[in-house]
């Protein structure tokens, strides 16, 4: 792998090299780009996708270069809400008239103490509180204009080093895309213009990160914010313009109920279906879009053309930045009025810190993803893009670069200035290590719903006898994930059943897990990609039916453009996501187990299209569908753990 990134690097080629778990590819790329830096002494990207993974290559990065003996500076550009901003701290508390708070004085001890990191700090920060005084809406000119720490401020001077270093910035995607966008439009980048070489790390994310660096969206109280903020603006400000706010400030309710029943709507099918939604189809817009949009223009065009006095220490400038805003939400509305024939894609979502119509979001991305991408990451810029990841093809066709099919389209990724390398393996012993245990009498998980999941539970009752717990079972939908849950609480069962929290609770519930040997735990979503749990605690991955993706805007769209979506489009996502799920029973070379499907569709009576590639495309090739033989195969696999081979 290591070779095949000196050549791309060589001859200026892109380089897309899918490499199984504990290959090394973390080491397969760090060597030649530390080369190329100590030759070149031009900095280099290298983008992931969680901090999790920054933290670990930034660890193997000075591990290598103390191999090597070379060094350069590894700036870890982590997202700017990982920081605390000074002014934004003093401001806040000031206004509050609470400096001598508690809260003051524990958050100034962790800044002497830790930084300006909070990761760094032994104190938890309420959301509400770090979410004022944290970095925000980062501009370069307004800190070195309006603030006297900018000499000392960490995230200041980290983004300055980025501009001016010579060595290796490792950031996460998203600060990725926004910056290749920027170079795309020859605007001012985000890091340094003389990067020369970008690597992406979990490319299998790339596509969703570059379309959310292109998503915008609307909520209720950003429509609101920005009328009644450019608003005051208006020097006229008599009983006909309070009129004028008081209409669009009903039509912004109106809206927005109308578009949170469409949402409701949804949840109800999905509940049906043992569905979670994500993004929600815009099924009707009304007319009152039009006639919100009409008053928002005059609001805004009386705004900018008002030359009054500006109260107190608001200048022209700050109300032009919100007549700007509103002028933006006036263009989103205008594309929304035209949404059967736009270029774009909508949808709804909601912001679940927020009830009722203030936690509805409409969101917009353009339908072109893959050549947006394409244009920015593997255009003309001239630098060598080195794509690799665990989990990027689906199937075994013998021309490997067929698998790579549907990353390829997502993406637009440029095979004509590429190495497209064959998969590299996984040095793990899969033959002997793990087996798969397949269900074959299952009923069908949409069809018959119900039933599946009543019989599911009792699948699940048995396989965790015979790992005795030990288990990570994953779900595609809350709903089942609950009913399985409630079920198995009720069994009486002589392992604790733990059930996946929200963000505030996650890294708990999985150290619950971790040392709780005998422990079972129920996840969903992150949980397919997001855990690396070595050892004997996971020992068994169940899962309760194949992840096929929900319908919805986006893949819809992506139906749209192929010949056969199921195959081309819902088949490889959810081999790529069966993929990673599987892979969290093997994480080093000495972790042993099984893996269970709960879904006869891969069974040997299924005429299911897709069984083969499925079972081409796993790691693990030892299966059986008799419950005797892999709890034979784990009896064994215990005895070997006991002797310590
Ligand atoms: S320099 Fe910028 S980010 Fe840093 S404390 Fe000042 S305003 Fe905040």
């Amino acid at each position: 792998m290591s070779c095949e990134i000196v050549d791309g690097i060589r001859e200026n080629k892109h380089v897309l090299v899918e490499a199984g778990v504990g290959i090394g590819k973390s080491f397969a790329y760090i060597v030649p780009i530390l080369y190329y830096s100590k030759i070149y002494h031009r900095p280099v990207v290298i983008a992931t996708s969680t901090i999790a993974l920054q933290e670990q290559l930034t660890h193997d990065i000075e591990k290598i270069m103390d191999m090597l003996n070379y060094e350069v500076e590894v700036l870890v550009a982590k997202g700017q809400n990982h920081f605390l901003c000074k002014k934004r701290f003093d401001d806040c508390f000031t206004k509050e008239f609470i400096e001598e708070s508690v809260e003051h004085q524990i958050i100034n001890d962790a800044i002497c103490k830790f930084g300006y990191e909070k990761a760094d700090w032994n104190v938890a920060v309420p959301n509400e509180i770090w979410n004022q005084i944290n970095v925000k809406e980062y501009k370069a000119q307004f800190c070195k204009d309006k603030c006297s720490y900018c000499g000392c401020c960490y995230y200041y001077n980290l983004r300055q080093k980025m501009m001016s270093t010579h060595g290796i910035i490792v950031c996460n995607q998203d600060l990725l895309a926004v910056n290749m966008h920027k170079k795309a439009n020859y605007r001012r980048q985000l890091m340094s213009e003389d990067i020369g070489i970008v690597v992406v790390d979990e490319a299998h994310n790339l596509e969703s990160k570059v379309r959310s660096s292109v998503t915008s969206c609307i909520s209720l109280k950003q429509l609101k914010d920005a009328m009644y903020g450019a608003g005051k603006a208006v020097d006229s400000f008599d009983s006909a313009f309070t009129k004028e706010l008081e209409k669009a400030d009903y039509l912004i309710d109106e809206i927005f109920k109308l578009l949170l029943k469409q949402m409701n709507e949804q949840d109800k099918e999905a509940e049906k279906n043992g569905q979670d939604i994500d993004r929600y189809y815009v099924r009707n817009i009304g007319i009152n879009f039009e006639k919100l949009r009409k008053i928002l223009n005059d609001i805004r065009l009386k705004a900018s053309m008002s030359f009054g006095d500006f109260i107190g220490d608001r200048s022209r400038k700050s109300y032009d930045e919100e007549v700007e805003q509103l002028e933006d939400y006036v263009a989103f509305l205008e594309s929304i009025i035209k949404w059967k024939n736009s270029e774009d894609i909508f949808w709804l979502e909601r912001d679940r810190g927020n009830r009722g119509i203030k936690g509805v979001r409409l969101y917009k991305c353009p339908k072109a993803v893959d050549k947006i991408t394409r244009r920015i990451m593997f255009g003309d810029s001239g630098l060598p893009v080195i794509l690799t990841s665990a989990t990027i093809t689906s199937g075994k066709n013998e021309d490997y670069i067929k698998n790579y099919t549907y990353f390829i389209n997502n993406t637009g990724f440029q095979t004509e200035r590429s190495l497209v390398c064959e998969p590299k393996i996984s040095p793990f012993n899969y033959d002997e290590h793990a087996k798969i245990y397949y269900t074959e009498h299952m009923p069908h998980p949409t069809r018959e719903r119900e039933k599946f999941i009543e019989e599911g539970i009792q699948e699940i009752i048995k396989l965790l006898q015979i790992s005795n717990g030990k288990s990570l079972i994953l779900f595609t939908a809350k709903t089942d994930m609950q009913a399985v849950y409630d079920k198995l609480q009720k069994e009486n069962l002589p392992f604790k059943i733990l059930m996946q929290q929200g963000n505030a609770k996650q890294a708990e519930t999985l150290e619950m897990f971790r040392n709780d040997t005998n422990s079972v735990l129920l996840g969903t979503g992150s949980y397919w990609e997001g855990i690396n749990i070595e050892g004997v605690s996971l020992s068994h991955v169940i899962i309760f039916k194949l992840p096929f993706p929900v319908r919805g805007p986006i893949i819809d769209y992506k139906y749209e453009q192929s010949k056969d979506g199921l195959m081309e489009v819902s088949v490889p996502e959810m081999v790529i996501k069966l993929k990673q799920g599987i892979g969290r029973l093997i994480r080093s070379e000495n972790d042993k187990g099984i893996v269970s499907i709960i879904d006869s569709r891969v069974g040997e009576r299924s005429k299911a299209p897709y069984k083969q590639i499925i079972w081409e495309s796993l790691p693990i090739k030892s299966k059986t569908n008799k419950i005797e033989e892999i709890a034979a195969f784990y009896s064994q696999i215990v005895e070997q753990q006991k002797e310590g081979k």
